[in-house]
């Protein structure tokens, strides 16, 4: 659950987002639909007994029971209490770096968008069409016999051209080419300064390795990964059939380890006021001549620009200087293997396995490549998800449930609303504009009212020649839109994604089909389980228009400051407080969270749980006189926080955790679970919490923000 005012680089993204189930936080699809219920989940329960309810999709209620471990007191660690069986039960499979609800959602979407694309493949479709475009782009990625065939054909062009480049205008030019690797990259947002229109952004880019940790961090596992990137590149190189790969590889390395040391950190990254640097792009010629901007520009495709925003001015500037003292030569060679790694999976096997080895079983621990059909299906999800997310919900999403949600949401939003107003910290100017703020939310859910147009992208029966064509059409996609008025009905990711977002620049928050299921949401689940899971999850996105970074955005989506000092101070005083408690857990020996990193998605998280335990509360009194239903000895705000606590059951290899903790916003999952709900009075009267127990946090230093 991401805040999207960072977006990610969509210039020369890297290709392999065919694991995008393993690579991101949360990704791909979903399971079959609940039935539309018989009865709304806000309907009412009668007392004391609760009427007859249709089954929840997992046990009686919603909530996994036999995942929990009663041996443990829920005060001593809420993690093993909800969900110890299932930890002890659950093995990882070998494919994956990591299993837990997003996971397993993603995997039964995965083999819902299977079922569509074999049903496509069935039927005769007229070229140029949709369907054949999916359906081509699909049987390509499976004919391994075709890209073995192929060999090394499709690279030589390109290589070929990357040996030739004399002068570093040449160079340059290269660095501007979509499908090259280059120490910068660039995407298309909405102007924070004016959010009806968009403008071009720059972003330090250029490592192969996941952060610049991982080139400078002084421990032996990031050694490890350093001695293995190393041999990877010499792999690559050398099936390429280039000379001298290990000395090459060795002059890459210390190139790139430059780049990382001029990089900005990831918590620096996210501080929208530290990357909100609009420049012409004059200015940024003179900041970095050696990229020669007006011709890159140009080549991009965006030479009528008038304003960028770079969003690590000093990372761009010594990345100029860094690649001014760089040969020719080392230039080459790392345009050489970067053309080469952003193409690996469309290649012959040896490279795909190389690259599977080094990014997926060094980096993430995973053991064994996934099959040939999911990576599949993931690629269409990222080149072409809308086309298949059409027919998607068609299948796998009532409408009931739609309704549903729009129920769920406007109870959050009055919750927060009430509780911005009880707000005791903030004075009443600030109070003023965060109600203003939030009356301008806008929901989205389920799918897009407008989808993408797939017109202009052609498809074929080569994979590599799909593959570029993929990432030219996203590029143009989003060229095109450049000079008019920024579209709000675009969706950051199709309709079967498991997973959900806001965006501050437009005020919208956004829940595709794929996370509207069991155990997030479902319909026939008892309400105290919906608004711990999907409830929390609403929350957590509305409260990150109101996060460290969030905060900062007006009902606009401007960046404007509309706090007051004695707002702002006493905000900070609470986040430094959050930030305290979660900078002490340590998931992994010798690294703990990162505080400033995943301060938003804390924030989100911890305001979410209290922004929706309201919300139920209301529900309940608008029922059954603030009573909730006992069921199966369990009370109302038992289920609350067991379901919270199960959307968030999860297991990972070391690895993936550590990659994780250096580059991922949000907390593990595990802390996620304990690191809120120690802060939540509700759940210290839930399950009997005392002193005695070792989550428990003395009233004075429990933290409430929203
Ligand atoms: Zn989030």
């Amino acid at each position: 659950m991401a805040t999207s005012y960072k977006p990610s680089v969509l210039f020369r993204k890297a290709l392999d987002r065919s694991l995008a189930v393993t690579a991101c936080a949360l990704a791909a699809c979903a399971t079959p639909p609940p039935e539309p219920a018989s009865a709304p989940a806000t309907a009412p329960a009668s007392k004391p007994a609760p009427p007859p309810r249709p089954k929840a999709e997992i046990g009686a209620w919603g909530v996994d029971v036999s995942g929990i471990d009663k041996a443990v007191a829920a005060g001593d660690d809420f993690e093993r209490y909800a969900n110890g069986g299932w930890l002890d039960r659950f093995t990882i499979p070998a494919d994956l770096s990591t299993y837990g609800v997003f996971v397993q959602l993603g995997l039964d979407a995965e083999g819902d968008v299977r079922t569509i694309l074999q049903d496509l493949s069935q039927e005769e479709h007229e070229a140029g069409s949709i369907e054949q475009k999916v359906g081509d782009a699909f049987a390509a990625w499976m004919n391994t016999e075709a890209i073995e065939a192929r060999g090394l054909a499709p690279l030589k062009p390109h290589l070929d051209k990357i040996a030739k480049l004399r002068g570093r205008t040449a160079i340059a030019d290269a660095f501007a080419t979509l499908h090259n690797t280059s120490p910068y990259g660039m995407g298309i947002i909405p102007n924070p300064a004016d959010t009806t229109q968009y403008i071009v952004f720059a972003a330090q880019d250029g490592l192969g390795l996941p952060d610049r940790d991982y080139y400078l961090k002084d421990e032996p596992r990031f050694e490890q990964y350093r001695a293995a990137y190393l041999k990877y590149i010499e792999t690559m190189l050398g099936l390429a059939g280039i000379k001298r790969p290990k000395s090459k590889a060795k002059r890459i390395m210390s190139l790139e380890t430059k780049l990382a040391k001029a990089h900005w950190t990831q918590a620096e990254s996210r501080d929208i006021k530290k990357i909100y640097n609009p420049m012409s792009p004059a200015a940024l010629a003179k900041l970095a001549p050696e990229f020669n901007w007006p011709a890159a520009l140009k080549k991009m495709g965006l030479d009528a620009v008038k304003t960028i925003v770079v969003a690590q001015p000093t990372a761009i500037q010594a990345s100029g200087k860094i690649v001014r003292k760089t040969r020719l030569g080392t230039l080459r060679d790392y345009l050489t293997f970067h053309f080469i790694r952003n193409h690996a999976t469309v290649l012959p096997k040896a490279f795909d396995d190389g690259h599977f080895d080094f990014y997926r079983k060094t980096l993430r621990g995973i053991e064994v490549q996934r099959e040939r059909w999911k990576r599949g299906v993931n690629l269409i999800n990222d080149g072409m998800g809308e086309a298949v997310g059409k027919i998607y919900i068609k299948r796998h999403f009532p409408p009931a449930a739609k309704q549903q949600m729009d129920e769920l949401v406007a109870n959050l939003i009055a919750a927060f609303r009430e509780r911005l107003q009880q707000n005791d910290w903030m004075d009443e100017q600030t109070r003023q504009q965060a109600l203003t703020k939030l009356s301008t939310f806008e929901p989205r859910i389920g799918y897009p009212d407008k989808w993408i147009d797939y017109e202009p992208l052609t498809v074929s029966d080569d994979a590599f020649a799909n593959a570029r064509a993929i990432r030219e059409f996203q590029w143009q996609d989003q060229v095109k839109r450049l000079a008019g008025p920024v579209d709000r009905k675009l969706w950051p990711y199709p309709p079967q994604t498991v997973n959900a977002s806001y965006n501050p620049l437009l005020n919208q928050i956004t829940f595709p089909a794929g996370i509207l299921q069991p155990p997030f949401f479902d319909p026939k689940a008892d309400p105290a389980v919906n608004y711990g899971a999907i409830g929390a999850v609403i929350g957590h996105e509305i409260g990150h228009g109101f996060d460290d970074q969030g905060r900062r955005f007006d009902e606009m989506g401007k960046i404007r400051d509309w706090w007051t000092e004695a707002s702002d101070e006493a905000f900070n005083q609470r986040t430094e407080m959050l930030g305290a408690q979660y900078a002490s857990y340590e998931p992994i020996e010798g690294m703990n969270i990162n505080p400033k990193l995943t301060m938003g998605e804390n924030i989100g998280d911890l305001g979410g749980v209290q922004m929706a335990h309201a919300a139920y509360r209301r529900y309940l009194s608008s029922c059954c006189n603030g009573e909730a239903p006992v069921i199966n000895g369990v009370t109302g705000d038992q289920r609350f926080f067991l379901g919270w606590a199960q959307v968030w059951r999860a297991k990972y290899r070391e690895d993936e955790a550590r990659q994780r903790l250096t580059t991922d916003p949000h907390s593990p999952p595990r802390y996620r679970i304990i690191g809120v709900v120690r802060n939540v009075d509700a759940w210290y009267d839930a399950f009997g919490v005392t002193a005695e127990n070792k989550l428990f946090l003395p009233p004075g230093e429990r933290v409430r923000i929203w």
